[in-house]
């Protein structure tokens, strides 16, 4: 793997006031301010997440791109997508936690504009167990330790933060939005082989998240299914997140459009079917988290696949007739909460002038 890491900039255990000052400082080497480039003609694969963030930083540094993607939102997996930032079943720890405090930053900037979807919002992690102290989170705004009065019946221990949520149908549409506002243009092309994208352009940025399974027959790449339930209920002003209880993953996620109940994460599943038990089994476990769930409407049910990997492949690769080929795919559970940090490392390896 090959990637941009600034060792200038603080680890994940510095307070992010610190780390927006060192983002935004020229001193990164990240920063493509720095690094003198001649426009370029760009090709991404895939219009989801990352795709999408990799283009409008690719177009807001001057260049010319198009995406060609088999599914564009709201048809892709980051549409369905919680979304709250969380770095969950992403690897290795040290870049995910690098990307994901750029781009945690940059949605504290986009939660400003109610256009992005994207809030502020306390989030409380709760435990059956007691639990130490936790290693990053401190460092999230207004962490505190949950006191018994925090907690739902049954829950022993927790962590309260605040945390960016991304309501993903109304952000991808953002994104699409501002891609194509700055010049961006997008095709409906599903590929079969990279070849396809290497006859058309001599830089490719392949962001085909699980795709990249059958494209480039990479074996490390497998999903993560994961099932959610929409439901129209009481107004409430936390997420919950329980990874770790006995019932098995629950989490209540507060949006606009309603609330999101989650979940599963069932590591080589495939079948994108929508299992009415297995939405039960959802709602019950969240009703027990927060009992003013009872009753809610069930809007709707969402299933998708995580592209689940080892290790995030974030790294360029040369081709034989002098093309290059950017990779930034198998973001896990995480896709949301490394975008901007993603596409960060991703300008950071284009060729220079
Ligand atoms: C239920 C659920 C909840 C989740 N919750 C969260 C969360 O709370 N926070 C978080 O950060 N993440 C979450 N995720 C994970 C997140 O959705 C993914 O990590 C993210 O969507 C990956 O983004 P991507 O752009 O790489 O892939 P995708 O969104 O899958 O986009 C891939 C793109 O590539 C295209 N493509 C693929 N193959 C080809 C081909 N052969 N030719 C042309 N185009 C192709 C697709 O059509 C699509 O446009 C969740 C996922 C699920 C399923």
């Amino acid at each position: 793997m090959s990637v941009c890491i600034d060792s200038s900039l603080p680890p994940f255990g510095y307070d992010l006031p610190l780390l927006a000052k060192a983002c935004s400082s020229s001193a990164s080497c990240c920063d493509l301010r720095e690094k003198e480039q001649s426009v370029m003609d760009i090709l991404v694969l895939g219009c989801g997440v990352m795709g999408l963030s990799c283009g409008i930083r690719m177009l807001e540094a001057g260049h010319k791109v198009k995406i060609w993607a088999r599914d564009l939102p709201p048809n892709t997996t980051s549409n369905v997508a919680a979304a709250v930032w969380f770095p969950y079943k992403a690897y290795p720890q040290d870049l995910v936690n690098h990307w994901g405090l750029i781009t945690f930053q940059e949605f504290v900037k986009l939660a400003d504009d109610p256009e992005t979807g994207v809030v502020m919002l306390t989030g409380k992690e709760i435990f059956e167990q007691p639990v130490g102290d936790p290693e990053w989170r401190t460092q999230l705004p207004n962490y505190r330790r949950a006191s018994a009065e925090d907690l739902p019946e049954g829950y022993v221990d927790g962590y309260i933060y605040d945390v960016p949520v991304i309501e993903t149908p109304r952000y991808m549409f953002y994104l699409l939005e501002r891609f194509k506002r700055l010049g961006g243009t997008v095709e409906v092309r599903e590929l079969k082989s990279l070849d396809e994208a290497l006859a058309e352009s001599k830089l490719v940025v392949n962001c085909t998240g699980l795709g990249s399974r059958e494209l480039l027959g990479d074996k490390a790449l497998y999903p993560i299914r994961g099932q959610i339930v929409r439901v129209v209920g009481p107004k409430l002003d936390a997420f919950y997140l329980d990874d770790y209880g006995h019932r098995g993953l629950a989490y209540i996620i507060p949006r606009q459009d309603g609330i999101i109940l989650g979940g599963t994460a069932d590591e080589g599943a495939e079948e994108l079917v929508i299992d009415q038990a297995t939405a039960e089994a959802i709602i019950e476990r969240c009703t027990l988290i927060e009992p003013r769930l009872k009753g809610a409407q069930v809007a709707e049910h969402k299933i998708g696949l995580r592209p689940g990997r080892a290790s995030v492949r974030l790294e360029a690769e040369a081709q034989p007739n002098g093309a290059l080929v950017i990779h930034n795919y198998g973001h896990g559970g995480a896709g949301v909460t490394l975008s901007w940090g993603c596409a960060e490392a991703v300008m950071a390896l284009l060729p220079s002038a």
